[in-house]
């Protein structure tokens, strides 16, 4: 277990009693931010160029944390993810799983083989399941459907999402119907030009939003989200995908840094910075306090501390690893992923001690949105 210590950070009112006038000033506009839940450019970019030692970073980070206090206690919810195919018949510029990625060994988990690693997680007090792949075409409406349903009987008490790329809204629907509840789908950017640009000319930014308005429609807890310095991300990027998060209003957003991946188009590009994802995170809890938001693996494999700081930004929920141990390495999008090799048992021992280090626990919860 690597875990190290965290120190806590202050209450906002403790580190506002400290402050010079000029951090006062920036923990006024992070207040009123909060308070009007409204951003814009100039502060943002202002918000993400402040040197880290700055009192108003802090002040961020606690004020996020005090709020998701306040909706969720202090509850950290898990989600099971299980890795269930490596096939993708996408080319994402950043993702290593893409199409083009030759040098993968593929592979697609046998649907008996998910449901142990359902039983597994639902051992270690997991009650939500992630299903996620490439867009595989193996994975056919009928073959998904009976997969969920399965999982449904099984586990009635436990939330299953899905996070399985685009598909038709009548396939959402049918996956709905069977039993899935939510749906994660990263929008990626907000912003047409940038997605162009993450994006081959077959994909489309027009249908990735109409996927989040028909999951929204259908009645799922939706997930939007993006990565932290994708290349081309500017701080009006930025800003747009916060003003999507503030109109579509999602039940989740996902968010971690980007990890420069070998055998992809981005692969000599700059990892994301976790400094700058911390202080997203906040700002998303600020703007939007019941969200529910990950400390995602991405964040602990470009830092060893990376899930317990995003914790205390104001993140509430872990995705421990479920998929088989052999098949980690191939679900490979980025590289230099963490916990490839750890057995769930140790996974759960690590994340509860590295919790708890935080102030916070872990619980036997669904972890619906409040
Ligand atoms: N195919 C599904 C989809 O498109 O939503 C789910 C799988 S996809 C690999 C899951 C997420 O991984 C993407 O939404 C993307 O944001 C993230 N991802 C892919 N490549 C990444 C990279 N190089 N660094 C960080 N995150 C990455």
């Amino acid at each position: 277990m690597e875990s190290q210590q965290v120190s806590l950070p202050l209450k906002p009112s403790q580190i506002r009693e400290k402050a010079s006038s000029d951090c006062l000033l920036y923990m006024d506009g992070i207040d009123l931010l909060a308070r009007r839940q409204e951003i814009n450019p100039s502060f943002l970019s202002i918000l993400l160029t402040l040197p880290d030692d700055n009192a108003a970073i802090a002040y961020l980070r606690a004020l996020a944390r005090e709020t998701v206090e306040k909706v969720y206690g202090d509850q950290v919810f898990l989600r099971g993810l299980v890795e269930i195919s490596s096939y993708c018949k996408n080319n994402c510029r950043y993702c290593g799983i893409r199409r083009s990625n030759t040098t993968l060994k593929r592979y697609r988990m046998k649907p008996q083989m998910i449901l142990q690693c359902c039983e597994e997680g639902y051992r270690y007090g997991m009650r939500t399941f992630v299903l996620q792949g490439g867009e595989d075409s193996w994975w056919t409406d009928e073959r998904l459907c009976q997969l969920v349903a399965d999982i449904r009987t099984k586990f009635p008490d436990c939330a299953i999402t899905l996070s399985m790329g685009e598909r038709s809204r009548e396939s959402y629907q049918k996956l709905f119907d069977a039993g899935a509840d939510r749906y994660l789908l990263r929008h990626e950017t907000a912003n047409s030009e940038h997605y162009a640009y993450l994006h081959p000319a077959d994909m489309s930014f027009a249908h990735r939003m109409q996927c989040l308005q028909d999951l929204k429609e259908i009645g799922y807890q939706v997930g939007c989200g993006f990565m932290v310095g994708s290349p081309g991300q500017t701080f009006q990027t930025i800003c747009e995908d916060l003003q999507f998060i503030l109109s579509f209003r999602p039940q989740m957003v996902g968010i971690g840094p980007f990890v420069a991946t070998e055998n992809t188009p981005f692969a000599k590009e700059r990892n994301g910075s976790v400094e700058r994802t911390l202080r997203l995170l906040a700002i998303i809890r600020l703007l939007h306090p019941h969200v529910l938001l990950p400390a995602t693996t991405a964040l602990g494999s470009l830092h060893p501390m990376g899930r317990e700081q995003g914790i205390l930004s104001g993140a509430n929920v872990l995705m421990p690893n479920l998929s088989p141990v052999e098949n980690r390495e191939q679900y490979h999008i980025y590289d230099h992923k963490i916990c490839l090799g750890d057995s769930v048992d140790h996974c759960y021992a690590c994340l509860e001690t590295r919790i708890h280090s935080t102030g916070r626990r872990l619980v036997v919860d669904r972890g619906d949105y409040r």
